[in-house]
This record gives structure tokens, sequence and C-alpha cells, in this order.
């Protein structure tokens, strides 16, 4: 019995994880990438690659600026640059 008694003793005192281990651990394991299958593009959230699958990947940018000719593939892109497009045209008209 004594023997299996040093067994126990030497098994509990093996794993030596400190708190800073475990914090490594956990870094090394937070970055997952879910990649897109069609184009490569990576995502940490499985979310935000499932809109990019179902709004963006492999849809044609319809969306043009008036402005600059820039490509979108959404409207609400579009709009969001104009505006942004819009500003600075009418930046370098004033100088
Ligand atoms: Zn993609
Ligand atoms: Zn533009």
């Amino acid at each position: 019995m004594l023997t299996k008694d040093k067994q126990t003793k030497e098994k509990k005192s093996l794993p030596r994880l400190t708190v800073k281990n475990i914090e490594n651990l956990r870094y090394k394991r937070r970055p997952v990438i879910h990649k897109c299958t069609r184009c490569g593009k990576g995502y940490q959230l499985e979310t935000s690659l499932r809109r990019h699958q179902r709004l963006e990947c492999g849809v044609e940018p319809r969306q043009s600026c008036q402005i600059c000719g820039k490509k979108f593939t959404h409207r609400f892109k579009l709009t969001h640059h104009l505006a942004s497009c819009r500003r600075k045209r009418e930046y370098y008209e004033t100088i």
C-alpha cells in the first residue's frame, strides 16, 4: 500500500499549471479564425463569416459611386461611402 500512496502523491505534484500558463493557453486558443471557403477571407466570428458569405462573397458590385466611380456590392455601403466621398469633394472644391 505504501507504493500506491507514493504514486498518487507524485501524480498530484506533476501538473505545474500556474495562472500565467493557463492565461497563455487561453490567449493562444482565442483567435479562432473562420475562413471563407470561397475567397479565403478570415473572420474571428462565425457570424461575420456567414454575413460575408451571404452579402459579400461572390456578389457582383452593382452600386457605383456617382462621384468617384467606386463600386459597391450593396446600397447601404454605397450610401455610407457617398457621405464621405461628398465631404472629400467639397473639401477639394473649396481649396
Ligand atoms: Zn468569401
Ligand atoms: Zn466615391
